[in-house]
C-alpha cells in the first residue's frame, strides 16, 4: 500500500556515514537532516528521534503536559498519537471530524473545551492530526486553541510537503511532529522530527532525548531522560529521502489521479478528501463507498485484490471505538465511525512501478464498470 521507495541514492549516503566513522549514534548527518528539515518546513528548530511516538510524547512534555491532565485528539488517527497522551499521565479525549477530510471538526472542539472547562478539567493541549495527508484547518483549530489559552502540538507525522493555505504543514502550532515511519511519504527506516520556532522547546527536547545528562562529566541527573535520539546512519537516509521528497509526492499524486480517472463515472465512490487537494502532499489515497448505490462493499472490493495479492485497508479505525481508549471520553458526530465503514485505502506508494500500477487498475476494473 505505501512501501519504502529507496535506490542507489539513499546506498551512497548511508554507506557514505558509515564510512566517516560516525557511527556512535548522533553525529554530523543528524544536524543537517534537522537543518535541512526545517529549512524545507520553515521552521526555526528540528530535533531528530527515533520515531514519530517519541517526538509526540516529547512535544507533550515540553508543553506542560502532566499527570491527571486532559488532552484533546482526532478520534481519526493511527494509535500512537493517543499512546504518548497516555504515557505523560494524562487523558485522551477524543474528538471526532469533518465528514470530507477526516480532521478534527472545529465546532465539536469548542464545545469539548466548553465542557470540559465547566466539568474543572485542565486541558494540557490539543493534538489535531493531518489525516493521510492533508493538513488540518489550522486558521480554525489554532483560532480556538488561542482564545482558550490551550498549546497545539500538531500530529503532522502524515503530511510532511502539505500544505494549508500556503503554508507547510509541520509549521503550525507551538511544535509539530513528523514520522519517518517505513510506510510515510519519506522514511529513515524508522524516525521522527519535533519541529518548532521556539528554542527553548527544542533545547527542552534535545536534553530529554539524550536521558536528562547534565552539562557536566559525572553523569549527573535531575530529570527523568528517554533514549529517544535519531541515529547518524538513519539521518543519512533521510536525507538521500528529502532530496526526493518532491518527486515521491509527485509520483503519489499520479497515483490519485489514475483512481480519479478509473472512478469518474462510477455512481457510488469517491476519492476521499474532497475535490481540493491541490495542498495534499497525497501520502495515502483511499476512496469512499455508498454500497447502496454501488452494489458492492469496500470488504467486498478489498477481498477480491487480495486474491490478486493487493494489500488495501481499511481507514484508521477510530480511537473511541478502540478498547483500549474504552473508559477515555470523546465528542462525536458519526462522521469517523462512517469513514471507517465506508472508507478503503488504496495502494499509494510512490515506489509502484508501471507494472504493479496496471495490476491494481485491472484487478480495481471489475468495481469501476459495475453500476447500481
Ligand atoms: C505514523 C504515525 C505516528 C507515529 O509515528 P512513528 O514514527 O511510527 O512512531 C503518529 N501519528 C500518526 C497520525 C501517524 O500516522
Amino acid at each position: 500500500m505505501s512501501s519504502p521507495d529507496v535506490g542507489e541514492l539513499e546506498e551512497q549516503y548511508v554507506i557514505a556515514a558509515m564510512r566517516s566513522g560516525w557511527i556512535a549514534p548522533l553525529g554530523p548527518d543528524v544536524d543537517a537532516f534537522e537543518a535541512e528539515l526545517a529549512a524545507r518546513v520553515g521552521v526555526a528548530h528540528a530535533v531528530a528521534l527515533s520515531s514519530g511516538t517519541a517526538a509526540l510524547h516529547l512535544g507533550l512534555l515540553g508543553l506542560g503536559v502532566q499527570r491527571g491532565d486532559v488532552v484533546l485528539t482526532s478520534t481519526m488517527t493511527f494509535a500512537a498519537t493517543a499512546n504518548a497522551i497516555v504515557y505523560t499521565g494524562a487523558e485522551p479525549f477524543f474528538i471526532d471530524c469533518e465528514l470530507e477530510t477526516g480532521n478534527m471538526h472545529p465546532q465539536l472542539l469548542r464545545q469539548a473545551i466548553e465542557q470540559l472547562r465547566s466539568d474543572g478539567e485542565r486541558i494540557g493541549a490539543i493534538v489535531p492530526v493531518d489525516l493521510l495527508g492533508k493538513a488540518v484547518d489550522y486558521t480554525r483549530i489554532c483560532a480556538i486553541a488561542a482564545e482558550f489559552g490551550i498549546p497545539v502540538l500538531a500530529d503532522a507525522a502524515e503530511s510532511l510537503g502539505a500544505r494549508h493555505q500556503g503554508r507547510a504543514a509541520g509549521s503550525f502550532g507551538a511544535a509539530s511532529v513528523i514520522s519517518f515511519n517505513g510506510n510515510k511519504i519519506m522514511t529513515t527506516s524508522g524516525g521522527g522530527m519535533l519541529l518548532t520556532d521556539d528554542a527553548e522547546l527544542a533545547a527542552r527536547t534535545r536534553y530529554l532525548a539524550t536521558q536528562a545528562r547534565q552539562p557536566v562529566a559525572h553523569y549527573e541527573h535531575v530529570d527523568i531522560g528517554y533514549n529517544y535520539r535519531m541515529s547518524n546512519l538513519l539521518a543519512a537516509l533521510g536525507r538521500a529521502q528529502l532530496t526526493r521528497l518532491d518527486d515521491m509526492i509527485a509520483r503519489r499524486r499520479a497515483m490519485r489521479e489514475v483512481y480519479r480517472e478509473l472512478f469518474a463515472d462510477v455512481d457510488g465512490v469517491e476519492v476521499f478528501g474532497g475535490e481540493d487537494d491541490h495542498e495534499d502532499n497525497f501520502w495515502l489515497t483511499s476512496i469512499v463507498v455508498d454500497s447502496a448505490r454501488t452494489g458492492w462493499t469496500p470488504a467486498e472490493l478489498s477481498a477480491a485484490l487480495l486474491d490478486d495479492n493487493i494489500e488495501s485497508r481499511p481507514l484508521w479505525k477510530p480511537m473511541h471505538l478502540q478498547p483500549v481508549f474504552e473508559a477515555s471520553g470523546s465528542l462525536r458526530n458519526g462522521n469517523s465511525q462512517r469513514l471507517f465503514e465506508t472508507g478503503l485505502t488504496l495502494p499509494s506508494g510512490s515506489s509502484l512501478s508501471e507494472i504493479e500500477i496496471s495490476r491494481v487498475v485491472a484487478g480495481l476494473q471489475p468495481f469501476a464498470s459495475v453500476r447500481a
